[in-house]
C-alpha cells in the first residue's frame, strides 16, 4: 500500500499519520523545507466548538496530533473577545515536534518537492512528477496543498505579495494536485463578490513591544489594548477567518501569545500602530509586510464527496483547505484523519467511511459540501471556532465541552478508537469494520 501525499500542512501531516497506522508506505512531499504550512505561523487551537471536534477526534482514536499539540502549549483555557476556552501552541516548538513524530513513525517526508506533473491513467493517478524530475509512484493520492498564494493571485486579489511563511519566491507557488489532475476546482469569494479571502493575523515579535505588553503575554497570554479612534481600521470584511469578524477585533488590538505575538488583524499600518503606545518599536515577523497585506487563500477547493475522495478521479483523496472553505488548524487536522484512514481502506478495497452528522465532524464536512455548491455559500467561511458553522453547530446541540458525554456519543455510534493502532511498526494496522 502506497500513499503518496502532497502539501506538509495541518492537514498533510495528519493524513501521513493515519495513513500509517492503517500499515501503508506513507511519502509525505512537501514543496519548502518545512512542515506545517500556514500552521507555522497559527497557533489557536481548542477555541470553541474547536473543543468539541478535537475530543471527538480523540475519541475516536486520532488524537496523536493533538496531544503534540496540548503539550507544546504556552497558554490552556484562554478566553478572548467572542472565544472561550483557547489553547495556543507555541509555534517555536511545535513543527519540531511534529516533525519527530512523523519520523518516528517511519512517515518518509521529502522537503523541495513541488508536485508539477501528473500521471493518469484509466481515471486514476498513476505517477506524480516534482519540478525537479523526481517521479513519486503511489496506489492512492491525498491532495493536501492548501489553498493560499501563489504570489499572483495574493498580487492580483489582495494587495501583493506580503512575503509571508509560504515563501513563494523561494519554493515556488503553490499547485493543486487536483487541479493537474484536470478537475475544475471551487473558488472562494469574499463577501462583496471579489474572489478569495485575506489570512487574518500577522505576528510581530514580542521583543519590540513594551515590556508591560510583553508581560501581558507571558501571564495571560492575551492583550488587548484599545486603538484611539483616529487609528482604527476596518479589515473585518476581507478577512478570511470571519470568526474573529467581531467589533472587538477592530477597536482594539487584540494580541495572543503564541511565541510571538499574534496580532489578530490582515494588516495593519506600521505608521499607525507604532502610534499607539505599547508600539512604538512594532515590527512584523510575518508576513513581513504585515503593514500592507497578508496572504491570499481559498482559490481553489476540490470537488470531493464526504469520505473526501476527489469526485472525477479514481485515486485521490483531498484534505484541510482543500477540501472546503474550512478555515483552521483543527478542522485540517480531522479532515487530514479521515482522509488517511480511508486512503488505506479505499486500497483494502473496503467500504470508505463517512462521519456521520451526529458528530460535529461530520456535519461540518457535509455542511461545507453542500455551501460550496451555492453562490452565497461560496462567500462564506466555515470553523467549528465561530461564524456558520459554530451557530449550527449550537442550533443543533453538537457544542460540547463534556468529554465523557463526547465519549459516550462516539462509543454510542460505533466509532471509538475507529482510528486507533498500536505503535509497534509490524502491528500498525487499524482496526477496520468490515
Ligand atoms: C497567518 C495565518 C494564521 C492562522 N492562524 C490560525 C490559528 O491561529 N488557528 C487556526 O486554527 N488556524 C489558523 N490559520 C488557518 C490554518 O492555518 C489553515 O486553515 C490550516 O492550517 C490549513 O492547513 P492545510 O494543510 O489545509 O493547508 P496549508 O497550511 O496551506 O498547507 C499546504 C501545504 O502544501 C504545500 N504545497 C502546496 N502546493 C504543493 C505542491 N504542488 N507540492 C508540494 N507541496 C505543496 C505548501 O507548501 C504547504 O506547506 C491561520 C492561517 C494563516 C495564513
Amino acid at each position: 500500500m502506497k500513499v503518496v501525499i502532497v502539501g506538509g500542512g495541518w492537514s498533510g501531516c495528519a493524513a501521513a499519520v493515519c495513513a500509517r497506522k492503517g500499515g501503508a508506505e506513507v511519502k509525505l512531499l512537501e514543496r519548502t523545507d518545512m512542515i506545517l504550512g500556514t500552521g507555522l505561523v497559527g497557533g489557536i487551537m481548542r477555541n470553541n466548538g474547536r473543543y468539541t471536534a478535537t475530543e471527538e477526534l480523540i475519541a475516536m482514536g486520532g488524537g496523536e496530533i493533538f496531544k503534540i499539540v496540548d503539550e507544546n502549549s504556552r497558554h490552556k483555557n484562554i478566553n478572548f473577545p467572542g472565544h472561550q476556552h483557547a489553547n495556543l501552541y507555541d509555534i517555536g516548538t511545535t513543527p519540531g515536534a511534529v516533525m519527530r513524530y512523523l519520523k518516528e513513525m517511519g512517515i518518509n517526508i521529502v522537503f523541495k518537492a513541488r508536485v508539477v506533473k501528473t500521471n493518469i491513467k484509466d481515471g486514476s493517478i498513476e505517477s506524480i512528477k516534482d519540478s525537479e524530475g523526481n517521479v513519486y509512484n503511489g496506489d492512492v493520492f491525498i491532495d493536501t496543498t492548501g489553498t493560499a498564494g501563489p504570489m499572483n493571485n495574493c498580487s492580483k486579489y489582495g494587495n501583493g505579495c506580503a512575503m509571508c511563511i509560504l515563501r513563494c519566491p523561494s519554493f515556488g507557488g503553490r499547485v493543486s494536485l487536483t487541479g493537474l489532475a484536470g478537475i475544475k476546482e471551487y473558488i472562494g469569494k469574499k463577501p462583496n463578490g471579489q474572489i478569495g479571502a485575506m489570512s487574518g493575523s500577522c505576528k510581530l515579535y514580542k521583543e519590540s513591544l513594551s515590556p508591560e505588553i510583553v508581560k501581558e503575554l507571558d501571564t495571560k497570554g492575551v492583550a488587548i489594548v484599545p486603538i484611539p479612534d483616529e487609528l482604527t481600521e476596518d479589515h473585518l470584511d476581507i478577512k478570511a477567518c470571519q470568526q474573529y469578524a467581531l467589533k472587538e477585533f477592530k477597536k482594539n488590538i487584540i494580541l495572543l501569545d503564541t511565541g510571538h505575538a499574534k496580532l489578530m488583524t490582515p494588516f495593519y499600518d506600521i505608521e499607525k500602530l507604532r502610534r499607539i503606545p505599547g508600539f512604538e518599536n512594532a515590527r512584523y515577523e510575518d508576513p513581513y509586510a504585515g503593514g500592507k497585506g497578508n496572504s491570499m487563500r481559498f482559490f481553489a477547493m476540490a470537488p470531493r464527496d464526504n469520505a473526501l475522495k476527489v469526485e472525477g478521479i479514481d485515486n485521490l483523496f483531498c484534505a484541510g483547505e482543500k477540501a472546503g472553505l474550512l478555515v483552521g488548524h483543527t478542522e485540517a487536522i480531522v479532515t487530514g484523519t479521515l482522509a488517511g484512514f480511508n486512503s488505506v481502506k479505499f486500497c483494502n478495497g473496503e467500504k470508505l467511511l463517512e462521519i456521520p452528522k451526529e458528530l460535529a465532524i461530520g456535519e461540518a464536512i457535509e455542511y461545507v459540501r453542500e455551501q460550496m455548491k451555492t453562490e452565497e455559500g461560496l462567500a462564506k467561511k466555515y470553523t467549528f471556532s465561530g461564524s456558520v458553522l459554530f451557530d449550527k453547530m449550537k442550533s443543533l446541540g453538537l457544542y460540547s465541552t463534556d468529554i465523557a458525554e463526547i465519549n459516550n456519543k462516539v462509543e454510542k455510534l460505533g466509532l471509538k478508537d475507529i482510528f486507533s493502532y498500536s505503535k509497534e511498526p509490524d502491528k500498525l494496522k487499524v482496526k477496520l469494520e468490515k
